[in-house]
């Protein structure tokens, strides 16, 4: 390709509405534009870049014997009703009528539309396992579309679903798509971590979510330097806290104090001098419509997915202030876990606590010295808080690593939730005929590319792996009007063409430091700079991931650009 030909509109300036460097430098870098919130034109080099992704993750798929299929977008509602998922999807799915005025959505995932395929065409257990798959486009109506690709309203996913006879067959393939997806992501050049997933509202199967690690992520995830352990934060679980020898005799006498006006954890830390770490706070949820108490470590937050999964609730909220007075007699900020009427749960953290700090109970008061087993019951304790590292590692015991990540896979162990609900039976080898048992595997295929940008860039620009770089090799002439100079560029461009490399040459006429700028900002793995040294045959190599430059001969340029590109 030739630089002068590309529509590549390249910018200085970053939108006002881009916060995070793979958004900033992607349209910057000219390979994405914004049509509207969450929607995008993806340009040449952007598009370059997907497919590249597309292919390793099509090779890998294939490889691993799944099967690519072309499956609607749009997907009639009957089998979204059949599924129970019509009503509870929610806003995130849109829906639309066609002129017969029946009811469709823009898919948001497939399983419907894939389990309706396969219990048409398939009846035996002859025909099992089968594991099909599409690289297609998917919508969802986000509430915050934002980062640009990363969580955008319409974006490319590869979904692919897998049918079996029985569960250990599911299984066996769960682990073969885990395998699969860790070959794909190297292979992408990404830093990723397979992390324990929460499994939602599905329950009882498993689920790991792969992360590529960057400070940016939404995603948030512990894991163990020693044991290898890993799990995101909504679903990582730690030992339970040491209870402290001879607790009680450390019990100090409950105090009440006057503490006027003062709710919040950081106000009462401060006016009574004590650190949160020793005080504890104390929330009412209703759980499926139910009332309970829970009591935390002033400092810490409730994981409410991880509490959604203790108590094996579908809907969890935080009661309302008129709720919580109905329900407790005391006024909100001031609640206290003595006397409570509903059952008091209390996390982890406060296990080894002694001498606390709790409400008062009534307003403008609050108790120092409170101590759980002695002053008020609890009813379990339980592994709910937020980590933040540090904690326990289920495993060995040795403290997790915090970490940010952006989730771009998700794999999950379905079971027969949609295959019972659809009638996708199959009959078995003694004559029995019995649901399917389900897995999905989906990848991010445009969030990947939002995802290796935030891994890798600099001041100047992206950073791309050499897999999936829109070219692996930009060869710039410092000034096409010198013919020495613009002979040996074009030698050295058509040869690398030969060679299957994929090349761009910057063959406008422009300063080379504008064209500099462009190659760094573009990202291109390595630059091939052709300039003084042009009459002798001596040409320079600059990688860009280093920044490492040096030179080398014409006639053995080849040979150092196909080693090179094995390393960046
Ligand atoms: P998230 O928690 O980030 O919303 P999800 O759990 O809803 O993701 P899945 O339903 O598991 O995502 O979808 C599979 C993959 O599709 C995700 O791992 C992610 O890489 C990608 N994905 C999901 N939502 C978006 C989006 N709005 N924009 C771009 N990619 C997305
Ligand atoms: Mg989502």
């Amino acid at each position: 390709m030739r630089f002068s030909r590309l529509f590549a509109p390249t910018k200085k300036e970053s939108p006002a509405d881009a916060e995070i460097p793979s958004h900033k430098l992607l349209i910057r870098g000219g390979f994405i534009r914004k049509v509207a919130s969450g929607l995008y034109d993806i340009l040449p080099l952007g598009t370059k870049v997907i497919l590249k992704i597309e292919k390793v993750v099509r090779e890998e798929m294939n490889r691993a014997g799944a099967q690519e299929v072309i499956l609607p977008i749009m997907h009639p509602s009957e089998l979204w009703l059949e599924s129970g998922r019509w009503n509870v999807y929610g806003k995130e799915m849109i829906k639309f009528k066609d002129r017969h005025e029946r009811d469709y959505a823009l898919g948001p995932t497939a399983e419907e539309v894939i389990t309706d395929l396969v219990r048409r065409e398939v009846k035996s257990y002859k025909e099992l396992p089968l594991n099909l798959y599409q690289i297609g486009r998917k919508f969802r109506d986000e509430i915050r579309p934002r980062f640009g690709l990363m969580r955008a309203r319409e974006f490319i996913m590869k979904d692919a679903y897998s049918f079996h006879a029985t569960d250990e067959d599911a299984e066996r393939e769960y682990w073969n798509m885990y395998e699969t997806y860790c070959r794909i992501f190297k292979r992408l050049g990404l830093e990723f971590k397979a992390v324990l997933a929460d499994t939602g509202e599905i329950g009882g199967s498993f689920s790991h979510e792969f992360m590529v690690l960057a400070d940016t992520g939404e995603g948030k995830l512990v894991y163990c330097k020693e044991c290898g352990y890993s799990a995101s934060t909504e679903k990582a679980s730690q030992l339970r806290p040491a209870l402290p020898e001879s607790r009680e005799k450390e019990f100090k006498e409950i105090e009440e104090v006057y503490t006027p006006g003062v709710k919040r954890i950081e106000e009462v830390s401060e006016f009574l001098g004590i650190p949160k770490e020793n005080i504890a706070k104390l929330l009412i949820y209703i759980a499926d419509g139910k009332p309970l108490a829970l009591l935390i470590r002033g400092d810490r937050e409730v994981e409410e997915t991880k509490l959604k999964s203790v108590l094996k609730v579908k809907e969890l909220r935080l009661a309302t202030q008129e709720e919580i007075e109905e329900l407790t007699g005391q006024p909100k900020g001031f609640l206290s876990p003595l006397g409570l009427k509903v059952p008091l749960y209390a996390d982890y953290s406060l296990i080894p606590m002694v001498n606390f700090v709790v409400g008062g109970g009534k307003k403008d008061y609050h108790l120092k010295n409170a101590n759980w087993g002695r002053d008020f019951q609890v009813k379990e304790f339980v592994d709910v808080s937020e980590f933040t590292g540090g904690e326990a590692c289920p495993e060995c015991g040795a403290p997790l690593e915090f970490k940010r990540g952006i989730e771009v896979g998700h794999i999950f162990k379905l079971g027969t939730k949609y295959s019972e609900a659809m009638g996708a039976t199959f009959v078995d080898e003694e004559g029995v005929e019995r649901p399917m048992v389900m897995g999905c595997y989906g990848i991010g295929i445009t969030r990947v590319m939002a995802a290796a940008v935030e891994q890798r860039y600099d001041e100047n620009g992206i950073i791309w792996p050499s897999e999936i770089a829109p070219f692996e090799v930009i060869v710039i002439p410092t000034n096409v009007k010198k013919e020495e100079i613009r002979a040996l560029s074009e030698e050295i461009y058509g040869k690398l063409k030969e060679e299957g490399i994929d090349t761009l040459i910057d063959d406008r006429n422009a300063r080379p430091g504008f064209k500099f700028k462009d190659a760094d900002l573009i990202g291109i793995p390595i630059q091939v700079i052709v300039g003084k040294g042009a009459p002798g045959g001596i040409v320079e190599v600059k990688v860009r991931r280093s920044g490492e430059r040096f030179e080398v001969r014409a006639s053995e340029l080849l040979g150092k650009v196909k080693e090179l590109l094995k390393e960046v």
